[in-house]
């Protein structure tokens, strides 16, 4: 087993300290992550963009909580440019920061500035999404990705009848139902998982026929939006309404794995006549519970939605940097399911609940996510 990177800064600090003792003029290098020597230490946070409000919220929460615990905060977006963000990395490196938590753009692009980190025994979270191809990633903090795929297609066969409420399904629907799939940026790990997690939902309905892809479109390389970005989502849709349907064959469902895609599937869907009562919207899903898609799921047009609660996740990743900072050990729930090209990394998952217009209420407004006017 690997001697963790933190241990091995604290015992070179505790022979550093000896050989002062014994009139040696031997200094540490490196004292980060010795226990007490953090207090008050910069942590240097990276979020992918804020053109998603959900990554707003997510550093707000971070920030806010690691600065409750008197650390200093570097906070960066990169508005999903891949070198802006190995800058700030390496910028916060620079300033000395201690510890970094990183929500990363392309998972695979940051080993440089991790080795970086390593070499001045700097821990690194992975947040939301898993840094891949490195050793030198530390602690993952995520939601069941897997999960949420799992329930954006449960909500979708509940949208369509297929399943009752108490999720068993109902016999006397059989459809068959045309459906379309969306998946996330495929340099994105979570994207995998989600569309992974879905599918396997979804595949024995596809296999008896009762859900049809009528585009033939299945593969993930097919279906994913790249960077996440609501105008491909569109523009894809557009093209699928354009060639595969028509007045007499209808979409009723789309798999939408994040709020920003659907809602600009929905405008697609708008474009080429839904909406209306005599062509209501498909059965629509999607991520991140952001205030657009909840008025929209309120209005009756997005059908669900996965909410993930930021507060939660920040809190579990400056759990985590705090325990590091201060020589502990962080809590852990998943020691399987990260392997991210390298090693697998110890995780903390939390549990995604699906939104719709039935409990919207009292999971984000009760809650208090969101106050009622944010929605209105
Ligand atoms: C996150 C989702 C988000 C998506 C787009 C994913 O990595 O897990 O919550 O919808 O990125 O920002």
């Amino acid at each position: 087993m690997r001697f963790p990177r933190w241990a091995a800064a604290g015992v070179a600090l505790t022979l550093g300290a000896a050989l002062t003792a014994c009139g040696s003029a031997v200094k540490t290098v490196d004292q980060a992550l010795t226990p007490g020597s953090n207090a008050g230490a910069l942590v240097g946070v990276t979020m992918p963009t804020k053109s998603s409000e959900r990554w707003i919220h997510d550093g707000d929460n971070i920030k806010g909580a690691l600065e409750k615990l008197g650390y200093k905060v570097d906070l960066q977006y990169a508005e999903n440019d891949i070198p802006t963000q190995a800058n700030q990395i390496e910028n916060q490196i620079t300033k000395g920061a201690k510890a970094l938590i990183v929500a990363s753009i392309d998972g695979t692009a940051l080993t440089t500035q991790l080795q970086d980190a390593a070499d001045r025994h700097i821990p690194v979270i992975s947040y939301d999404r898993l840094i891949r191809n490195t050793s030198n990633v530390d602690y993952y903090a995520t939601f069941d990705n897997f999960k949420v795929g799992v329930e954006q297609a449960n909500s979708l066969l509940t949208g369509l009848k297929l399943k009752k409420a108490d999720g068993s399904d109902d016999a006397s629907v059989t459809g068959p139902f045309n459906i379309e799939l969306f998946a996330g940026s495929p340099d994105d790990n979570n994207a995998t998982f989600f569309f992974n997690g879905a599918m396997s939902v979804l595949k024995p309905y596809l296999d008896k026929g009762t859900l049809v892809v009528k585009s033939g479109q299945t593969d993930f390389a097919t279906c994913a939006i790249l960077r996440w970005d609501p105008a491909t989502a569109q523009k894809r849709m557009e093209d699928l309404l354009t060639k595969t349907y028509n007045a007499t064959t209808k979409v009723a469902g789309v798999l939408s794995p994040y709020d920003g895609l659907s809602i600009g599937i929905l405008s697609a869907l708008k474009s080429n006549g839904y909406g209306t009562a005599g062509q209501p919207y498909p059965v629509v899903t999607g991520q991140d519970a952001e205030v657009a898609s909840v008025k929209s799921i309120i209005a009756g047009e997005q059908y669900s939605t996965v909410f993930k609660d930021t507060r939660q996740l920040a809190k579990t990743a400056v759990d985590m940097a705090q325990a590091l900072l201060t020589g502990g050990k962080p809590q852990v729930n998943n020691t399987k399911d990260y392997d991210n090209g390298k090693k697998v990394v110890p995780s903390y998952l939390l549990q995604p609940v699906v939104v719709t217009k039935d409990n919207y209420q009292a999971a984000l407004v009760d809650s208090g996510y969101y106050t009622a006017g944010q929605l209105k």
